[in-house]
């Protein structure tokens, strides 16, 4: 863009006196606001006319999507839409950028205030552990596909809950969990001024990019209806990695394709069946591209999704599991945790760890045996119990399941969420095939968890736990939320919040059960 000698004076100036106000004190709260540019992550977004659910949809937003942030205020974000209204929208369905106030030197041509974030940052993370694990997939059961060590500094392409997907120096690219690394925005250098007028259009949605490398095309989206399933088969022309997450309200499934364009795919595929009503498809982002999928589900679907060995074939199954009567029979143990003389963690307002644990494992225990299940209780009141014994007792009634119920506590009182422990021992055989249903477990509970719940996914974690140790079958350790967090821990000494993680607890074991 040419700007006219007034105009780019006029800038400068008001450059000047910006980095002059903002030295002042009383200016510095709306500096650091107006410096944040929040990156739309989901589909469609609802805008609000105030910070909660409980506030009125004022208008959508769509993926990718970069609007200035005003104002925050808890989880949620006030920004400035492309009608200049001002809305607000849930946090944890975005991305924030910071964009700093100082731009680029004075010779080069100024950018437009839509380009200038985009092109003026980017995000990298710091490994801040010895050896980090990258996965295919955001959390820890996706496979293990490299390492990076200490202080390897990796730029970000884009974020799933607590992990980064980050770009290694081999050129692949692979998640890394947000507590093992340090982020930061860093400037970059703008792009290179174009030489000819021609090349001067970044490329948007299909049109085509210049001097790129190009990722070959999806080749075929195929579904099938089988009887109690829906089967959608993708091929691609080149091996590709993919990552997966779910979406709620409405109810959604989506793959990112990596290094895989669109190709000739319809925007939208009506499938019309049980589980699904329609695929669609779009970019997640552009050079390297990602084809992302999204699939519009019915409620309550579960899906399971398989690659081909040369990774050119993903296929996602779709079904509604059947839960009802899969509890008959089964022996679940249920182990409230602490007890006695150990409270276990005391939240701010006096809240103690054992006696939640009790409430939600005796709310549990009692849907469960209506519906035909036998529950051992490690505990049924306020006192101790070895860690030793609550294993002990499973392991000799032959429980099918061990279910530990916790909350969770930090000395950084921001953190929140929701996370389910396993014991994760891959070396033994017999251990091997434990630890595999006990992820099956984690998965089942962990999703039933945050449909319920809508708390923050802190993910399926990996501890050794004595109770997950030395437990002879698939065992899960639950945290349901942070006692530590005062919000958090305001939601967990309402009863209506402990009835639902133990309705939801009942349906992630039913999950699990019907899976069988
Ligand atoms: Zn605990």
């Amino acid at each position: 863009m040419q700007l006219s000698k007034k105009t780019s004076l006029v800038l400068f100036v008001s450059l000047i006196i910006s980095v002059f106000a903002c030295i002042l004190p009383v200016c510095l709260r709306y500096a650091a606001a107006a410096d944040k540019v929040a990156v739309i992550g989901v589909d469609v977004l609802n805008v609000r006319s105030g910070p909660g659910t409980s506030n009125g949809i004022i208008s959508r937003v769509g993926l990718n999507e970069r609007l200035p942030v005003l104002d925050k205020s808890g989880d949620w974000y006030q920004v400035r839409l492309a009608t200049g209204e001002a809305g607000w929208v849930a946090g944890w369905l975005l991305d924030i950028e910071t964009v700093p106030t100082v731009q680029q030197p004075a010779s080069t041509e100024p950018a437009t205030p839509q380009d200038s974030g985009k092109s003026l940052v980017r995000r990298m993370a710091l490994i801040n552990s010895e050896v980090v694990n990258v996965r295919s997939g955001p959390g820890t059961s996706n496979g293990i596909i490299s390492r990076v060590g200490l202080n390897e500094d990796l730029p970000v392409l884009n974020q799933s809950g607590d992990w980064y997907r980050v770009q290694i120096s081999t050129g692949e690219v692979g998640w890394v969990a947000g507590s093992l690394v340090s982020i930061r925005t860093v400037p970059v250098k703008p792009p290179d001024p174009p030489s000819e007028q021609g090349e001067t259009e970044i490329s948007r949605g299909s049109g085509g990019r210049n001097g790129e490398q190009p990722s070959d095309g999806v080749l075929s989206l195929e579904v099938d209806e089988l009887e109690d399933k829906t089967r959608t088969v993708v091929k691609a022309g080149t091996p590709f990695d993919y990552s997966s997450f779910t979406l709620d309200e409405p109810e959604r499934l989506v793959f990112d394709l990596e290094g895989v364009s669109i190709g000739n795919l319809a925007n939208s595929t009506e499938v019309g069946s049980k589980s699904v009503h329609q695929v669609r498809a779009g970019y997640s982002q552009r050079d390297p591209d990602i084809t992302r999928l999204v699939f519009d589900l019915e409620d309550g679907v579960q899906y399971t999704a398989s690659q081909s060995e040369d990774r050119k074939i993903l296929t996602v199954e779709t079904y509604i599991p059947k839960i009802k009567g899969s509890y008959e029979g089964r022996v679940i143990a249920i182990d409230p945790g602490h007890g006695g003389s150990e409270p276990g963690t005391i939240g701010s307002r006096g809240t103690k760890e054992k006696d939640m644990n009790l409430d939600v494992a005796k709310k549990a225990a009692g849907i469960l045996e209506a519906q035909g299940a036998r529950v051992l209780m490690t505990r049924t009141g306020d006192w101790d119990v070895g860690l030793y014994e609550r294993t002990d007792k499973a392991n000799k009634d032959k429980a099918d399941i061990f279910v530990s119920i916790h909350f969770n506590a930090h000395p950084d009182r921001s953190k929140r969420g929701t996370s389910t422990y396993i014991y994760s021992n891959y070396e033994e055989p017999g251990e091997a095939a434990r630890t595999r249903e006990s992820n099956k477990l984690a998965q089942c509970v962990q999703s039933e968890l945050l449909k319920a719940l809508g708390l923050k996914d802190v993910g399926i974690r990996e501890a050794n736990f004595v109770v997950l140790r030395t437990a002879g079958m698939p065992a899960i350790l639950v945290e349901v939320a942070f006692l530590s967090n005062t919000a958090e821990e305001k939601l967990i000494a309402t009863g209506d919040f402990r009835n639902k993680a133990a309705e939801a607890i009942v349906n992630g074991i039913g999950l699990y059960f019907s899976g069988n």
